[in-house]
């Protein structure tokens, strides 16, 4: 597989660290909020990557935190702590805030066919790790104690901004400088990794440490975390394209001088979703949630497809219009797969040309879209259907559209509005004193009459059952009745 990797800035040949295996880390929602349809928009791609390399064949563990703890308004280490305002703002406290806003994530994330990361753990769970971690740093010469907070000291690295081949513009937009300077670093780049002293009041989460009572910094939760559930070697690590700078950067420093060798050599990184204001963003507010898609009456699963039909390193522009023909093209989808026939077995060296086409598509930085491309030639195909529903299933290991689902309940709706159809009408046929065996009884003699030429009698029946306010309407498979 030919993944574009932002450490190197090139499109590379994706090799694990171990044959067969991928070890794979996210960074998981800050759960001061609700997840918006921008952060769903990485986590979907990510998703999609995790479910083809599984397909593909690779044995994955993918882990993921949840930061709910230590995440300030500014991805450096200024501003206010994200959960506590979240809690202020909701007077309730910052674990009540962190356990509702989780299962609001994973309950939008289940509504997009997005799986569960197979470990998922929330920062809290883990202050040991982080304390041996800050602490083998400073053991190790790396960080250093300074106005009550210990920092990682960014000058001892020979090459700290990793991801140089990164414009000045994408690599500033996890930092904004509305925030006052911390005059405790000695670099400007350093950053926290325990901070005991806040700039704020009111730090509602403090443990013990070697350093005193104090909290830790952000970008220590996820070095740690992905070592102690994918070990030393990690294969990918993904995020938004915002998290690039300064958290993985900082991930990166802290990491690789923890361990002492190279962390990780993957770095996949989504490009943002926008909207006419520019980045969709929790902290501007006035985003868009699930929720609110599905009260304005979407399906969440349209949106997924909205996100795949283009590539994960393009800005992805978002409108209702562009959500609008997205319901379109999945409408017709699902139309198109309703009326495959559900006979038959597959065949699958018939399979095997789409299945090639697909896996190109996705070996070729994930291209989405030209996935769904295969899926689109899959049903103009000149193979049968049981093979074109096997096709369809198939994609949907990694696509997870719910297409043949969608067909079958629309199928079923279709089936259950005949029958409400057939019992309505044979509850006016009682009304009228008549049954339905007499109605076809008529029509199969009008049919004969017919057939003779006998108008007049054909004619007569026609009126006889209007009289009952029964319409006949012919076609050229015969002639169908319903009652006025
Ligand atoms: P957060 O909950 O703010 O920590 O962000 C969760 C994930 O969403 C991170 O990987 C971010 O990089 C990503 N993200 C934030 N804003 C956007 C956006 N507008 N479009 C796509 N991804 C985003
Ligand atoms: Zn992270």
């Amino acid at each position: 597989m030919i993944l574009y990797n932002t450490l190197g800035g090139t499109r590379q040949e994706f090799v694990p660290h171990e044959a067969g295996k991928v070890k794979m880390y996210t960074c998981g929602p800050t759960v001061y909020h609700y997840a918006h349809i921008g952060n769903l928009r990485t986590y979907i791609m990510e998703d999609v990557l995790e479910k083809y390399l599984r397909y593909a064949g690779y044995d994955v563990l993918r882990v993921m935190n949840i930061t709910d703890v230590g995440h300030l308004s500014s991805d450096a280490d200024t501003g206010e702590d994200k959960m506590l305002a979240g809690a202020k703002r909701e007077h309730k406290s910052v674990m009540d805030i962190a356990k509702f806003y989780t299962d609001a994530f994973f309950s939008d994330a289940g509504k997009l066919n997005i799986k569960t990361p197979d470990v998922v753990e929330p920062a809290t769970n883990c202050i040991p790790e982080f304390i041996e971690m800050v602490q083998t740093l400073m053991d190790k010469g790396y960080a250093y104690f300074a106005g009550g907070n210990v920092y990682f000291d960014t000058s001892k690295l020979d090459n700290y901004y990793v991801f140089g081949n990164m414009n000045e513009e994408e690599l500033q937009v996890g930092v904004r400088e509305d925030v006052g300077e911390d005059t405790n670093k000695r670099n400007k780049n350093d950053f926290v990794l325990w901070f005991t002293q806040s700039k704020f009041e009111d730090q509602a989460l403090k443990w013990e440490s070697p350093w005193g009572l104090g909290y830790p910094g952000w970008h220590i939760e996820c070095s740690a975390i992905s070592i102690k559930h994918a070990g030393e070697y990690l294969d990918i690590h993904c995020g938004g394209v915002d998290n690039a700078f300064p958290h993985h950067t900082n991930e990166i420093a802290q990491s690789e001088a923890y361990l002492g060798h190279q962390w990780c050599p993957y770095w996949f990184h989504v490009l943002h979703l926008l909207d006419k204001r520019g980045k969709m963003s929790k902290s501007k507010g006035g985003f868009l949630t699930v929720s609110l898609l599905e009260e304005k009456g979407y399906d969440p699963l349209v949106y997924r497809f909205f996100c795949l039909q283009s590539h994960y390193r393009k800005p992805l522009i978002f409108s209702f219009e562009n959500l609008d023909n997205s319901v379109q093209a999945y409408g017709k989808l699902v139309q198109k797969i309703m009326k495959l026939s559900k006979d038959g077995a597959p065949e699958f060296e018939a399979a095997k040309p789409y299945q090639d086409k697909f896996k190109a598509a996705l070996d070729n930085d994930l291209n989405t879209s030209l996935a769904i491309t295969a899926l689109y030639d899959v049903l103009k195909g000149d193979i049968g259907d049981a093979t074109k529903r096997y096709l369809i299933a198939d994609f949907d290991r990694v696509l997870s559209l719910g297409l043949l689902e969608a067909a079958d309940r629309e199928l079923e709706k279709a089936a259950k509005a005949e029958a409400e159809k057939a019992a309505q009408q044979e509850k006016a046929l009682e009304e009228k004193g008549l049954t339905k065996a007499w109605v076809e009884e008529q029509i199969a003699a009008r049919a004969a009459a017919k057939v003779e030429k006998n108008w007049a009698e054909a004619d007569r029946i026609r009126d006889l059952l209007l009289e009952q306010g029964i319409v006949v309407k012919d076609s050229k498979d015969g002639a169908t009745w319903e009652i006025k």
